[in-house]
């Protein structure tokens, strides 16, 4: 039998969904009824969106009660249903195995950080979509399509933004695992951070730069190397923190993992642990890449306006991902810095700073995080992705009745 709930709210409730109900199949043929009967429908999986990206104006359906699989298949690992990393990491792990990367947190589902090019750090690291190998997507008929790297679709599916139907499984590159270690260094001067990038986010697998945009005091470099501590950050006069981290105004209350020692690649990766609630639970999040190559004058074009936002801000971070091949992937042929922002839960002060930002960033051709929020028009965000007719074009071929599309892919993409 299908069951049914409210819709509810994203997971920091800073949006609530208009859509009328979330349905929940119990198996793939409910899904496919659930599929095949809906004049529009959306996926909602945890929630950890802070837009529409996945809103409807009629319902929603959530894999929550389908069967769960997690399985090795040669180099791959495949997983079925409603998966999250915390779910997928350790069972790997087990197996000998590892993903290239992990984000900031392990509490989000595999095929919902894959529809919006959910990314960690590293200059060698693409986003998490780039690990992606196949999918299967079931259509608005009730169809399953394995979409693979040798499909024509694959390109624009892999960040599909929800366009393409619902992904039923998710098929992952994994690599042998490997251990890391993990530090957070405050006493780094931002002159050393913002003047020589390359330095700072090339000498680690993973590195991640906390700053309040003014106060040294709230700078923080926090480093995720193989090698174990890395002398590179006390050569910049980086000094270790102890057990009470504090990012900017979010205080981290026992919700952080290890530090200092070596762990399997999951327990390190996250900046947040898996049985914990992550960041401050209370916000709102907006993130904007722009090529690494500018991000020396992106850095100080942001900082220039600071005063503008500063009341709103908790804190933000600046990471690295490696360009890629998707094609409306934030990474989508250049390496990005991407440049976050964690605010204070206050939308319309939020959505009145954030014009301010997007102008600052505007000459470096920036792109948006899909799943968070943003407030440039359709028009800028197009023009920033070179292939974004050809996107349009696929998921119109996999959805052409436009079951699968909402407002946001209306506003955005023009689909
Ligand atoms: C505390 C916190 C920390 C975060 N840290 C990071 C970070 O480190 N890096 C980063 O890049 N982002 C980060 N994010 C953002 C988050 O990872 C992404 O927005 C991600 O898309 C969330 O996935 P979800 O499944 O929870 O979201 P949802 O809102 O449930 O879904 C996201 C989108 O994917 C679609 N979707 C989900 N499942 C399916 C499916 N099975 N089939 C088809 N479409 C589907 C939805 O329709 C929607 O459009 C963070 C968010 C929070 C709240």
């Amino acid at each position: 039998m299908i069951h049914r709930r409210d819709a509810g709210a994203t997971w920091s409730g800073n949006h609530r969904y208009h859509a009328t109900e979330v349905l929940l199949p119990g198996d793939l043929d409910e899904l496919a009824e659930v599929v095949a009967s809906a004049p529009t429908l959306r996926v909602q999986a945890t929630r950890h969106t802070f837009n529409d990206v996945a809103d409807s104006d009629a319902s929603l359906v959530s894999l929550e009660r389908l069967p769960t699989r997690v399985e090795m298949v040669d180099d791959r690992v495949r997983v079925e249903g409603l998966v999250t990393f915390a779910h997928l990491a350790p069972v790997i792990e087990a197996r000998g195995r590892a993903l290239h990367n992990l984000g900031s947190l392990p509490h989000i589902s595999v095929a919902g950080a894959a529809a919006t090019g959910t990314h960690g750090s590293g200059v060698r690291n693409g986003n998490l979509s780039s690990a992606v190998r196949a999918l299967d997507i079931m259509d608005a008929d009730g169809r399953t399509h394995r979409v693979d790297q040798a499909h024509a679709w694959f390109p624009a599916a892999a960040v599909g933004i929800g366009a393409f139907g619902v992904v039923t499984a998710v098929e992952l590159q994994t690599e042998p695992t490997y251990e890391v270690t993990q530090q957070a260094y405050t006493g780094v001067a931002w002159d050393d951070i913002a003047g020589d990038p390359e330095r700072v986010f090339g000498s680690s697998r993973s590195v991640s730069v906390f700053t309040t945009w003014g106060d040294p005091a709230h700078d923080l470099v926090w480093a995720k190397s193989d090698d174990g501590a890395p002398d590179w950050v006390e050569q910049l006069g980086g000094r270790p923190v102890g057990d009470d981290i504090h990012l900017g105004s979010i205080r981290t209350v026992d919700n952080t993992t290890p530090r200092g020692t070596p762990g399997p690649w999951h327990t390190r990766l996250p900046h947040f642990r898996a049985d914990a609630l992550p960041s401050d639970g209370d916000e709102i999040q907006s993130e904007y890449f722009v090529p690494f190559s500018a991000a020396r004058e992106a850095l100080a074009a942001v900082r220039e306006i600071a005063p503008l936002f500063a009341a709103e801000l908790l804190v933000s971070e600046l990471r690295t991902v490696a360009a890629d091949e998707l094609w409306v992937s934030p990474a989508y042929r250049r390496d990005a810095l991407a440049i976050h922002f964690t605010w204070r839960n206050h939308t319309a002060e939020v959505l009145a700073v954030l014009p301010h930002i997007e102008a600052a960033l505007a000459p470096f051709d920036v792109r948006p995080h899909w799943g968070k929020a943003f407030t440039m028009p359709g028009e800028a965000v197009r023009a920033t992705l070179t292939r974004v007719d050809d996107f349009v074009e696929a998921a119109r071929a996999a959805d052409p009745r436009g079951v699968f599309r909402n407002d946001f892919l209306r506003r955005t993409l023009g689909l």
